[in-house]
């Protein structure tokens, strides 16, 4: 017997092996092996089984690794699928689809030492240094791996010993499993009654799973996937949750997919209390980067033991082996976050949909801003559309009112942070205590540091950006590559010296400072990336603000997402055309779907809602349909402008970036890369044989360099390509990529279908 083999290096391609007497009926596809190359011995995974080989004098496998085959034949097949659709070596497919804590040979399950805290006294003890450093992240983490914790504090397992010493920690070894939720509480729920729109909706996904279960295998691609377009609360995610009751009836799995930022303990849970008792039984596994890999190696195995039939995660749950698979959910579809920005860049989105149809499963996608393309596909008949059009509660969309920034700053002289209309509503809501949240895309004090005498801007010197001032850590950095720049007293150019070097531009921490000072009685609490450094962080806020105890919440992106807050009557948008103005044919669908989502979080107890935008540009379209919760208008004027420029959904974007520290060497390069793709429009005959074949309507922009010309030191220039059809494409470019010599230094990324155009 031969067994074909992707090794873990990047050769892009596969290997052929003997399989040994000794190790027949323990290898089969998905299989973990090492095997010999050259004069080392390399793990892989077994692809494919064959009786014969076309090579002669192969070598034999050296031994099995784990008990049982990680890869299921359908994620493989899947694995294959991404190598080819995203212009990827196999064996970076292969990586993304098992988790780095799977393939870990040593992360088994077995008895490992942990170290749990045994009771955190109301004094902090008063440790040495070292000591203390262990017990800050224990505090924080209650329990974890001793190996784990040693590589996090940088010390050794006598320190760990004396706090045993004191009583404080206890270390003992330990098979369980790691379950990251095990200390919760969890109340069953029952399924609600359904009102009419949800249950017409949840009969077509129900009879659409019993049709494609009794489908022939591999069938042909059917409109099996919906999707599911209703406002926030307006109960997708019981349908969700009874369509699964359905899928486990069917004696198959699912997957949920969330944006690792919805991924909370509340959604978690919501999932858990209905599925962890009663006829459908089952665990329901979590997956999202947080988990330690201990974790997610239980959590995988779980799940490929079959303990656990639901899976609830972020983008790469997408590759959870789930087997049999009945019904894939991806819940706000529209999230960029679903696609992956390193090879293989997959958009797990779409991989939901392939995987579905490879295994005869059904995916619903859900959203209240459907993506351009979703909706699209529905337009055209491949997705049926599935329509919330209320709220469960019967709630009003909450009252938009978009305010002239233009006006604001000339009657204020000057651009203020609040409109005199915003700071009205704000106080309105004080004194009827009511609570607000105030958005803003921005975190940090100002966005730039500018001196007005000579016009210099600070810059980070590795990216080509402007440099924010944080002012609590009286810094500046770079939100791309995290540089950090102490805060000039004067201006730093040759020949100036202005002192009154000043900042322009609001973040986040200039709102709440001015919040603090306009309303110094409010209780103001800001949520971005920089309050949210530990792991608590996030649930301790919102947990004060749903009690009560914050009355202004001010935050970034963080806080747009489905929250439910009973008390939040008022939304102020501090600067809603600040995604408008970016070079990126999405910009007004993200500023769309954004003012729709950052609106939705207004109004959802027995009082309406008011939601202000502040704009400089108010009779934007994506700022008026937003106003009027209009999804159809946005979507009918925004499809108008792809289709003259073959923008998705009107054509496929496939987006080639070539990175370099010379800029020279990364644009001449580019250039050379420019002249081979002229040849995939119009290729030129081989000597004596045909030309292949032309893909004629390729449309190829560039080489240009990249709206963020320079990032993390490297020069960026870029080739956008549209077409019709991406599979004929990317194709094509594989063969080029494979046949392309570019200089050392220089390296070329291939992202198909891609979100992120920086
Ligand atoms: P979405 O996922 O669209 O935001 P949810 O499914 O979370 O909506 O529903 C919002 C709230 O309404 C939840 O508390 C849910 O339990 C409740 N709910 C859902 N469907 C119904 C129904 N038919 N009748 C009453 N309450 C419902
Ligand atoms: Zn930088």
């Amino acid at each position: 017997m031969i067994a074909r083999v992707s090794l873990e290096i990047a050769l892009r391609r596969e290997f052929d092996y003997l399989i040994p007497e000794e190790l027949v009926g323990q290898i089969e596809v998905g299989s973990r092996v090492q095997v010999p190359f050259g004069a080392r011995k390399i793990p892989g995974c077994v692809t494919a089984l064959a009786e014969e080989s076309a090579h002669t004098h192969l070598k034999a496998i050296l031994k099995v690794i784990g008990t049982q085959s990680l890869v299921t034949p359908k994620v493989l097949q899947l694995a294959r699928w991404i190598g080819e659709y995203y212009c990827c070596a196999p064996e970076t497919a292969l990586k993304a689809v098992l988790p780095e804590a799977v393939r870990q040979e040593e992360s088994g399950f077995r008895e490992r030492l942990f170290v749990r805290v045994l009771n955190v006294p109301a004094e902090p003890p008063k440790l040495p240094r070292r000591q203390q450093d262990v017990w800050n992240i224990l505090v924080e983490r209650r329990e974890l791996a001793m190996t784990e914790l040693l590589t996090l504090a940088q010390t050794t397992a006598a320190t760990v010993r004396k706090l045993e010493d004191r009583g404080l920690v206890e270390i003992a070894p330990q098979i369980s499993e790691r379950d990251p939720y095990s200390r919760e509480q969890i109340l069953p729920s029952t399924p609600i009654t359904l009102n009419p729109s949800q249950v017409g909706a949840l009969q077509k996904i129900v009879a659409a799973m019993d049709a494609r279960r009794s489908a022939p295998a591999d069938g042909k691609p059917t409109a099996a996937t919906f999707l599911l377009h209703g406002v926030t609360g307006s109960g997708k995610t019981e349908i969700y949750l009874q369509a699964i009751a359905h899928a486990l009836e069917q004696g198959r799995g699912a997957i949920v997919l969330v944006p690792e930022i919805a991924l909370t303990p509340q959604t978690v849970e919501r999932f858990k209390a209905r599925f962890s008792s009663g006829k459908w039984q089952t665990l329901v596994a979590v997956l999202h980067s947080h988990l330690s890999a201990g974790e997610r190696h239980d959590e995988w195995h779980k799940i490929r033991q079959g303990r656990a039939r639901i899976v609830i995660g972020a983008r790469s749950a997408i590759f959870a082996p789930v087997d049999p698979l009945g019904l894939v959910i991806v819940d706000e579809e529209h999230e960029q976050t679903y696609k992956q920005e390193e090879a293989p860049r997959y958009h797990a989105r779409d991989v939901a949909i392939v995987r579905a149809q490879m295994e005869n499963a059904v995916v619903v996608l859900g959203s209240a801003t459907p993506s351009l393309e979703s909706y699209h596909n529905c337009k055209s008949g491949k997705y049926t559309l599935l329509e919330l059009p209320e709220r469960v509660d019967d709630q009003k969309m909450p009252h938009v009112r978009v305010v002239d920034m233009r006006q604001a700053a000339h009657q204020e002289k000057g651009i203020p942070i609040f409109s005199p209309q915003l700071k009205e509503a704000i106080t309105q809501r004080l004194e009827r205590q009511e609570q607000t949240i105030l958005f803003l895309n921005r975190r940090g004090y100002s966005t730039a540091l500018q001196c007005p005498k000579c016009g210099y801007v600070a810059e980070c010197p590795n990216c080509s950006v402007s440099l924010t001032y944080h002012r609590l850590e009286q810094k500046l950095c770079c939100h791309i590559c995290a540089h950090v720049a102490p805060v000039p007293k004067v201006c730093p150019a040759e020949n100036c010296g202005n002192p009154a070097i000043r900042f322009s531009g609001t973040g986040t921490q200039k709102v709440e400072e001015a919040i603090r000072k306009l309303f110094p009685q409010a209780r103001c609490h800001r949520m971005d990336a920089d309050t949210m450094k530990r792991k608590d962080d996030y649930r301790r806020i919102l947990g004060d603000f749903r009690a009560g105890k914050i009355d202004i919440l001010v935050g970034t992106q963080m806080i747009a997402k489905g929250l439910h807050f009973p008390n939040v009557t008022l939304v102020g948008i501090i600067y809603a055309d600040s995604a408008l103005h970016q070079p990126d044919f999405r910009a007004g669908e993200r500023t769309f779907q954004l003012l729709t989502q950052v609106a939705g979080r207004a109004g959802r107890g027995d009082v309406e809602g008011e939601v202000f935008v502040q704009a400089f540009t108010p009779f934007h379209p994506a700022i008026q349909y937003a106003r009027r919760h209009d999804f159809q208008g946005f979507y009918d004027q925004e499809l108008e402008f792809r289709e003259q420029l073959k923008y998705p959904p009107a054509g496929r974007v496939a987006l080639l970036t070539l990175k370099g520290r010379s800029e020279d060497k990364v644009k001449f390069s580019a250039e050379h890369v420019r002249r081979e793709l002229d040849k995939l429009v119009a290729p030129p005959a081989a000597p004596g044989g045909e030309a292949a074949a032309a893909i004629k309507d390729l449309i190829i922009a560039g080489p240009a360099p990249a709206p963020l010309l320079k990032a993390e030191t490297y020069y960026r220039y870029q080739l956008m390509l549209r077409t019709r059809s991406m599979s004929k494409l990317s194709h094509a470019l594989a063969k080029m990529v494979a046949g392309l010599t570019l200089p050392d230094e220089v390296t070329m990324a291939v992202d198909i279908d891609p979100v992120n155009l920086f």
